[in-house]
């Protein structure tokens, strides 16, 4: 599967030379590992904070590819998608998935080894078995109450 972020010219390891907000755009976006994760409803429990991603996934999110399949128009569609950077990643990476690399880096932990800027390849993060790769269900499909029964395990990708 090509890669539709463009990682090739980048700094050896750049994201262990600079912080989060230090990177230049293209730094930032070739940090997305391309999993998926960050298009799937979640249930976060009101009372302890406990978030459980689950695989009932974003009506734009295309799991034959596993991208958004609107991305640049996203927000005609999906106004609350999040634009996720330096600045707002304190607020969102509680909830993000474990292996997200924005939620690692933010954390002080090392990208997994699977990463594409460690393998040089995008089907990476597909053949780890962490990516939404042919693993979900449309939420026009599942009524809201029924979200708990598709809850998935992290890291796995599928449920
Ligand atoms: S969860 Fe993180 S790494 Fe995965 S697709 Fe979303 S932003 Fe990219
Ligand atoms: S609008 Fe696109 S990028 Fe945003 S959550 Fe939905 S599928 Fe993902």
């Amino acid at each position: 599967m090509s890669d539709p972020i463009q990682r090739a010219g980048l700094a050896s390891r750049f994201w262990e030379r600079k912080r989060l907000d230090q990177l230049n755009q293209q730094e930032w976006e070739a940090l997305c590992d391309g999993c998926g994760k960050c298009c799937l409803n979640k249930l976060e429990d009101e009372d302890t904070g406990e978030v459980a991603l689950t695989r009932v996934a974003c009506r734009l999110f295309d799991d034959e590819t596993c991208r958004c399949s609107q991305y640049p128009i996203r927000h005609q569609f999906v106004p609350e998608c999040i634009v996720l950077k330096p600045s707002n990643l304190d607020s969102h990476a509680y909830w993000m998935p474990e292996t997200c690399a924005y939620r690692r880096l933010h954390l002080g932990q090392a990208l997994p080894d699977w990463h594409p800027l460690l393998t040089g390849s995008a089907d990476s993060v597909h053949a780890a078995g962490v990516s939404m790769l042919q693993a979900t269900v449309s939420e026009f499909e599942i009524a809201d109450e029924e979200w708990e029964d598709h809850i998935i395990e992290e890291p796995t990708g599928g449920a």
